[in-house]
Parts: structure tokens; sequence; C-alpha cells
């Protein structure tokens, strides 16, 4: 429970703030004295916090981003903001000779890296 401590809540009924839960099974608005089971009141804290996930901002990413990062993230760190996680794509540079480069583009931040191979 101590998890959710800092987090902000609101009466469903009228949209005051909740206190944090006490020693109490209910959660009683100061305002209009509507109660919450605290057990619902933490599910709730779960589910609100569902933002912040992953999938959530790998979607929003998509959203915005150009081709850079369309492609297949693979296990490579990134050097910027040392997370896993980076898109791999090739270019043809100049002439077909000159062979490719591989460019990385990290999801999180959006750095680029090049490796000519
Ligand atoms: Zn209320
Ligand atoms: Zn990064």
């Amino acid at each position: 429970m101590s998890c959710f401590v800092g987090d902000t809540n609101f009466c469903p009924e009228c949209g005051n703030v909740l206190p944090l839960p006490g020693m109490q099974d209910i959660v009683r608005c100061p305002r209009c004295s509507f109660g919450i089971p605290v057990n619902e009141f933490s599910g709730r804290e779960i589910r609100s916090t569902v933002v912040f996930n992953p999938e959530q901002s790998t979607l929003a990413l998509e959203d915005e981003q150009d081709s850079e990062l369309k492609g297949p993230v693979i296990d490579r760190r990134c050097s910027r903001c040392n997370k896993e996680g980076m898109v791999y794509h090739t270019r043809q540079m100049r002439s077909a000779d000159e062979g490719q480069t591989v460019f990385f583009t990290c999801i999180h931040c959006r750095y680029q890296e090049k490796e000519d191979s």
C-alpha cells in the first residue's frame, strides 16, 4: 500500500482530492463523504498509472515518429541515454561499392548512431 503514497486521487462524486488511505477500510471524501473501499481505491490507482507503461509510450512515439523509427528493434544500448532498444536500419551510401551504413536510432531519446559495415 505504501507505494501509492504521494499519488493524488479524486472523489468520483465531487472531484475533491481524497485523503490517502489510513487505518480504516474506507477512504472517505471530506467534502461529500462519499466512501470508497480501500482495496478498490488501490485498484483505481493502478489503472491510472497505466498511462506510463511502455506499450503506451511506444504507441505515442510511433505517432510522431518519421520512418527513422520504423524497423526491427534490437538490444543495442544507446550511448546517450544508456537504455536498450534501438531501431536498426541500413542505408546505401553514395555507390554500391562503398557498402552499407547501418544506422541505429534510440527508441527512447532518438539518438542516432551509425556504423559502417
Ligand atoms: Zn466527494
Ligand atoms: Zn537513447
